[in-house]
């Protein structure tokens, strides 16, 4: 079925996925069938960040019930998570000015979610890569940050005065004391997890009461991917669950959180970051991008609508609004 490195073919075994929100038992359709013949590539390239998206991803469906989207069946875990430790963290020539662009953007989602934990000073960020967005947290006043990063490779590129805040590793409460942050953030972590429920679980417990969780996904459910369809970038093999909107903010609620703001987000980038996006052949994509190479026009900015939505939610507890609207 695979034919991604066949030496490795016969190690690769699938897991079956039920639905994030409704559990097992509840019946789904099939939006697309499996894509994972990928001529050649070695499954280790699937899995890095960053890299230009391919047309690769596992069966997807939509839960009847709650219409989750989601990926079924898929690698199983150990696979998953040695492909994730072994992915390369791409240092490529386009890459630098669009982290510019990025710390940019995040940096505004930062500000958009410490206006709700006034006097915000402890950070965590799940998938921190680099850690560039520490960099940023600290830029803002942020005296205690952390960082949680399962790439060995990208743990290896971080500035020298970020490594020793990033702990290299999948993220559990266990990693640290309880209510010991006011801000957790995980940027395109939530699309990627086998359980979200269990880990907004374990977020909520590093939290403090109050405290808030800033969330970057995809919106499976965007104008343009709609239609896109199967070309939507985000329909791709890292992926376990897409969420909209409205299936967000269910798994939100049932983690625990209340729900502060969703919203569609239009982000800034360079020529070249948002040719890789756009739904058409990989090797057109590749020599329009090998023409731009060291040409100025490469970074020409432009903001897009890139199907990702920002999800802010609050611990319940001190600093929460009452809900039923009593003074
Ligand atoms: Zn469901």
């Amino acid at each position: 079925m695979v034919s991604v490195a066949r030496e490795e073919e016969k190690s690769l075994t699938f897991r079956d996925v039920s639905c994030a929100l409704c559990g097992p038992g509840v019946r789904h359709r099939v939006l697309y069938p499996a894509r994972l013949d990928s001529a050649g590539i070695k499954p280790e390239q699937l899995f890095s960040s960053r890299r230009i998206p391919g047309r690769i991803h596992f069966r997807i469906v939509t839960c009847d019930r709650c219409g989750l989207v989601y990926s079924n069946p898929i690698f199983d875990e150990e696979t998953i998570s040695r492909l994730y430790a072994e992915s390369q963290f791409i240092d490529d020539p386009f890459l630098k000015n669009q982290f510019i662009n990025i710390k940019q953007d995040y940096g505004r989602h930062l500000k958009k979610a410490a206006a709700h934990v006034p006097g915000a000073r402890r950070l965590l960020d799940i998938g921190c890569g680099n850690g560039f967005f520490l960099s940023v947290a600290r830029e803002q006043g942020f005296s205690n940050i952390k960082g949680v990063e399962p790439g060995r490779d990208a743990c290896a590129k971080a500035d020298p005065d970020i490594r020793p805040s990033i702990v290299q590793g999948t993220f559990t409460k266990d990693l640290f004391p309880r209510n010991s942050f006011d801000i957790v953030s995980a940027f395109h972590v939530l699309d990627h997890l086998l359980s979200p429920a269990d880990f907004l679980n374990d977020v909520r417990e590093v939290l403090r009461p109050g405290g808030i969780v800033l969330l970057v996904a995809h919106n499976v459910r965007f104008w343009v991917t709609r239609l896109a369809g199967e070309h939507a970038p985000m329909f791709h093999i890292e992926h376990v669950y897409l969420f909209d909107p409205r299936t967000a903010r269910m798994l939100l609620e049932k983690s625990g959180f209340d729900v502060l703001e969703v919203e569609d987000l239009t982000c800034t980038y360079t020529l070249a970051h948002a040719l890789k996006m756009v739904p058409m052949p990989i090797s057109v994509k590749t020599s329009i991008l090998k023409m731009l190479e060291g040409k100025p026009a490469a970074d020409i900015k432009v903001r897009l609508s890139p199907g990702d939505m920002l999800l802010i939610a609050r611990k319940p507890g001190e600093g929460s609004l009452k809900k039923d609207g009593a003074a």
